[in-house]
C-alpha cells in the first residue's frame, strides 16, 4: 500500500477546503449535504482513499455503499488508479443488497438458511406467490401475484416482518389476507433455502436483534462506513446502518453519508428523505459539511435547475455557484410532434458529433421507458449508435416481443419460434406434457408448430383444456391472417391483443409493471401507425434487432431520469416535457403535491446531469391511443428562470409557444391554430419553407379550447380522426355540423378536424 506522501497526496489533489475536510475528518459522524455536481461522490471516494492510505482501516474493515453496482465499479477503478492492485478485495464495497448478501452468507444458519441460499429474482418471486395465492384458494387474476410482490417489497423496505403488520397493512390485499400470505411466503422461502432482495437486509436486522454477539462482531469489524446517495435510503437500509454504526446501538464505526435532499427520487420504492433529518439525532455530534461550488455545469444550467427546484417547499435549501462560464442558455424547443422531436434530437446529435463531441458524452433522459421508442426508431434510420441503460431496448421488452410474436405467427404460420412464444401467453392450459407432445408431433410430421397444433387440436391427443385452448389460438391466428390485409397495422395489433386475451391478462394485473407494459403496447401501436402494412413493420423491427449486434462502444445513451442519478454528460437532451408525461400524470394522480415535488426533483436531477449543454423539448401533439391530441408544455418549463433559457421552436409562433404557457394564457397553442388556419406552408422559425411532417398531408389544429376557427367555411372539406372525410354543412361557435362521407351527419368540435393542406 502506498504510504502517505507529504504535503499533497494525489487523492486529495484539487479538492476544495470543505471537500478536503470531508475526505480527511475521521473524528466523528459526518453528513455531507450538498447539491448536484458539487463533488460529493468525488469527496467520498477521496475519503475512502485517505482511509486506506493513512491505514485508518484495512480494506476489509470498510463498508462503502453505493447506489448501483456500476457506481461501485467506478469507485473501485478510481481507487485502483491511485493504489494499483494494493486494494484488491474491498469485500464490502457495493450496493446495499450486495453487501448485505455477503454478510448474510456468514450467518445464514441463524435464520434457517444454508450458506448457499439462493437469491430469488422478481420473476421467481412472482411465480412463487402465484402458487401461494392459488393454494390459499384465491383467484390469482383477481389478486395478481405482482401486486402482492410489490406489497411485500414495501413491507420489507419499511422493515416490517409479518408479525409487525397492522390491520391497515394486511387489508391491502385479498380482503385482509396480506399478513397471512406474507407469512406463508416467508415460510416457503425458508423451505426453499431462498430469500428475496428485501430479505437480505431484513434477515440481517433480525439476526442483529436476536444475536447481540453477531451484531457486536460486525460493529467491531467496521471502522469506517461510507454511504453515497444517502437521500434515497429506505427505512430498512437506515436501520441497518444504525445497527452497525449508531452509538446508541453500540456502534463504533465512523459513518460518513453524502447526499442531496433535492435529488431524492425513489420515495415510490420506500426511500425516506426523513433519514437525512434523523441523522443528527441518531448520530450525536455529527458534523454537517456543505458544499456549494458546483464543478460540473455551466452557470446557465445551474441557474435553470436552481430556479425549478426553488419551487419545492419541503427542502433544506442551498445555493450553488460555479466558477465555470455561463455557457449557453438551456435550450427549450417546441416541436410539432413526437417524430419531429426524435428527428430534431438526431440532427442536433449529428451536429454535435461534427463539432467533435463524443457520442458517449451525449444522453437522452426520459421520464418513462416507453419514450425511448421514437428515438430508437429514428436513430436506427439514420444509423446513429445508441445504447439503453437500465432497461431493455424497446423492441426487446417482454410484452413487446410477445405482441410481435403474435403478429409474426399471424403473418407467417411457419414461424415456429413466434408460435412457441405465444402458445401459453396468456395461459391456455397447455402443460409441459402437452407442449412436449406437440413438439414431438411437429418434428415427426415435418410440420411447423402452428400447423401441427392445428391438427393436434382436432384430435383427442391432448387433454380437454389444452385442446380447446390450442384450438382457440389456431382459429384466432387464422382469423387475424384473413383480416390483416384490410386493417391498418395498429388496428390489426389491437385485434390480436384483444381477442387473444393478452391485453386482458395485463389489465387484470394491477401491479405498477403491468401499467408500464400496457403503456409499451400502446407505444407499439403508435410505432406501427407509420407503416403501410404489418409486414414492412416487422421487417423494420428485425433490422432494429439486428443493429443490436453492432458493438461500437461509441454510443449515445438513452435512459430514464431515475437511472441517470449520479451520472454526468457533456450534452443532455430532455424530451417530452409536457403535462401528463412530465410531470407524470400517474404520479400526480397517486401522490398529489408530494409527488409533484418528487417529479420536480427529477427535473432537477435531469438538468444537472449536463456539463455543457441541456436541451429541453416538448411537442405540441402526441399520438395517444392512435388519436392526435394536443399537449400542454410542462409546468416545469414555466418554472425555468427566463434569464437562463433560450426558447426556440420549429413551429410558427416562435417563442410565444412556451411563453404563452408561462404567462398562463388560456390556449398556449393559439398560434398553432392560427397557423393552421393559414393552411399550407407551415413555415419554420428558421425560415425553411415547409414543415417536414404535417399529419399525413393535413394540418392539425389545436384541440385546446380557444376561439372558433375562421378558416373553415360552410362547404369546406374536413377530416376527422374518427369519422373520416366530410363536408361542413353548418357552424355554431366552435362546433361544426359535418356530413361525413361514410359516417353520416355528426356534430364535432372544430379543433378536432383537420383541413387538407394542399
Ligand atoms: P451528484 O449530486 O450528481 O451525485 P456529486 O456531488 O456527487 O454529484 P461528483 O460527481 O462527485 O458530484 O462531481 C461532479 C463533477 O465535478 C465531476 O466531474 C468531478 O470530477 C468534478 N469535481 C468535483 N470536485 C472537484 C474539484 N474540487 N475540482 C475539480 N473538479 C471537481
Ligand atoms: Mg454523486
Amino acid at each position: 500500500m502506498a504510504s502517505l506522501p507529504q504535503p499533497d497526496p494525489p487523492w486529495l489533489e484539487g479538492l476544495n477546503p470543505p471537500q478536503r475536510a470531508a475526505a480527511t475528518t475521521f473524528a466523528g459522524p459526518l453528513l455531507l449535504l450538498a447539491g448536484a455536481g458539487t463533488g460529493k461522490t468525488r469527496a467520498l471516494t477521496a475519503r475512502l482513499a485517505h482511509i486506506l492510505a493513512t491505514r485508518a482501516a484495512w480494506p476489509s474493515q470498510i463498508l462503502a455503499v453505493t447506489f448501483t453496482n456500476k457506481a461501485a465499479r467506478e469507485m473501485r477503478e478510481r481507487l485502483r488508479a491511485v493504489f494499483g492492485d494494493a486494494i484488491e478485495g474491498m469485500p464490502f464495497l457495493g450496493t446495499f443488497h450486495a453487501t448485505a448478501a455477503r454478510m448474510l452468507r456468514r450467518h445464514a444458519g441463524l435464520v434457517g438458511l444454508t450458506a448457499g441460499f439462493t437469491i430469488l429474482d422478481p420473476d421467481d418471486v412472482e411465480r412463487l406467490l402465484k402458487r401461494l395465492i392459488r393454494e390459499a384458494g384465491l383467484d390469482d387474476r383477481r389478486w395478481p401475484p405482482k401486486m402482492l410482490a410489490s406489497l411485500i417489497d414495501r413491507f420489507k423496505n419499511s422493515g416490517k416482518l409479518p408479525k409487525d403488520l397492522d390491520a391497515a397493512d394486511t387489508r391491502a390485499f385479498a380482503d385482509g389476507r396480506a399478513g397471512e400470505l406474507y407469512a406463508r411466503y416467508q415460510a416457503e422461502l425458508g423451505r426453499l433455502d431462498a430469500c428475496d432482495f428485501g430479505d437480505l437486509l431484513l434477515h440481517m436486522l433480525a439476526i442483529f436483534r436476536a444475536h447481540p454477539d453477531v451484531k457486536a462482531d460486525w460493529q467491531a469489524r467496521f471502522r469506517h462506513i461510507l454511504v453515497d446517495e444517502f437521500q434515497d435510503t429506505n427505512a430498512a437500509q437506515y436501520q441497518w446502518l444504525r445497527a452497525l454504526a449508531a452509538p446508541s446501538e453500540g456502534g463504533t464505526a465512523t459513518l460518513c453519508c453524502v447526499g442531496d435532499d433535492d435529488q431524492s427520487i425513489y420515495s415510490w420504492r420506500g426511500a425516506e428523505i426523513g433519514n437525512m433529518l434523523s441523522f443528527e439525532r441518531d448520530f450525536p455530534g455529527a458534523q454537517v459539511i456543505r458544499l456549494e461550488q458546483n464543478y460540473r455545469s455551466t452557470g446557465h444550467i445551474l441557474g435553470a435547475a436552481g430556479g425549478v427546484i426553488a419551487r419545492n417547499r419541503g427542502r433544506m435549501g442551498k445555493t450553488l455557484w460555479t466558477e465555470a462560464h455561463a455557457g449557453e442558455p438551456v435550450a427549450v424547443i417546441g416541436v410539432w410532434d413526437g417524430p419531429e422531436e426524435a428527428r430534431l434530437v438526431g440532427e442536433r446529435i449529428e451536429r454535435l458529433q461534427r463539432e467533435g463531441a463524443a457520442l458517449a458524452d451525449i444522453a437522452i433522459l426520459v421520464r418513462a421507458q416507453f419514450q425511448t421508442r421514437e428515438f430508437e426508431d429514428r436513430f436506427i434510420q439514420i444509423g446513429l449508435p445508441y445504447r439503453i441503460v437500465g432497461g431493455f431496448r424497446f423492441y426487446e421488452r417482454a410484452e413487446v416481443r410477445d405482441a410481435l410474436a403474435y403478429l409474426r405467427a399471424t403473418l407467417s404460420p411457419a414461424d415456429s419460434l413466434a408460435f412457441e412464444r405465444i402458445i401459453n401467453a396468456p395461459r391456455r392450459g397447455l402443460g409441459e406434457k402437452s407442449l412436449a407432445r406437440l413438439a414431438a408431433f411437429a418434428r415427426a410430421s415435418g410440420l411447423s408448430l402452428q400447423a401441427a397444433a392445428a391438427q393436434l387440436a382436432e384430435t383427442d391427443e391432448l387433454p380437454g383444456a389444452a385442446r380447446s385452448g390450442l384450438r382457440a389460438l389456431v382459429a384466432g391466428l387464422r382469423r387475424w391472417r384473413e383480416l390483416a390485409p384490410s386493417l391498418r397495422p395498429p388496428a390489426l395489433l389491437d385485434h390480436v391483443l384483444d381477442e387473444s386475451g393478452y391485453r386482458a391478462m395485463l389489465e387484470t394485473d394491477r401491479s405498477v409493471e403491468a401499467q408500464g407494459r400496457l403503456e409499451n403496447l400502446r407505444e407499439l401501436a403508435r410505432a406501427m401507425e407509420e407503416w403501410p402494412d404489418a409486414e414492412s413493420f416487422l421487417e423494420h423491427v428485425a433490422l432494429v434487432m439486428d443493429n443490436d449486434r453492432d458493438d461500437a462502444s461509441e454510443k449515445v445513451t438513452l435512459m430514464t431520469l431515475h437511472a441517470a442519478k449520479g451520472l454526468e454528460f457533456g450534452h443532455v437532451f430532455l424530451p417530452g416535457w409536457e403535462e401528463g408525461v412530465f410531470p407524470s400524470q400517474r404520479a400526480l394522480d397517486e401522490g398529489g403535491e408530494a409527488s409533484l415535488e418528487e417529479e420536480r426533483r427529477l427535473a432537477y436531477v435531469g438538468i444537472t446531469r449536463a456539463r455543457r449543454r441541456a436541451t429541453i423539448l416538448h411537442a405540441a401533439n402526441r399520438r395517444i391511443y392512435g388519436q392526435w391530441t394536443s399537449s400542454i408544455p410542462s409546468r416545469f418549463i414555466a418554472e425555468l428562470p427566463p434569464a437562463h433559457v433560450a426558447a426556440e421552436t420549429t413551429m410558427t409562433g416562435g417563442a410565444s409557444l412556451w411563453r404563452a404557457a408561462v404567462m398562463g394564457e388560456a390556449d398556449p397553442f393559439a398560434h398553432v391554430a392560427r397557423a393552421a388556419g393559414r393552411g399550407p406552408g407551415w413555415s419554420r422559425a428558421s425560415g425553411q419553407p415547409q414543415h417536414a411532417r404535417t399529419v399525413e398531408g393535413r394540418v392539425l389544429a389545436s384541440a385546446v379550447g380557444g376561439a372558433p376557427r375562421t378558416d373553415i367555411a360552410i362547404g369546406a372539406r374536413v377530416f376527422h380522426q374518427k369519422f373520416g372525410s366530410g363536408t361542413v354543412t353548418a357552424k355554431e361557435g366552435n362546433k361544426l355540423e359535418v356530413a361525413f362521407d361514410h359516417a353520416g351527419a355528426k356534430m364535432v368540435l372544430d379543433s378536432f378536424v383537420t383541413t387538407p393542406s394542399a
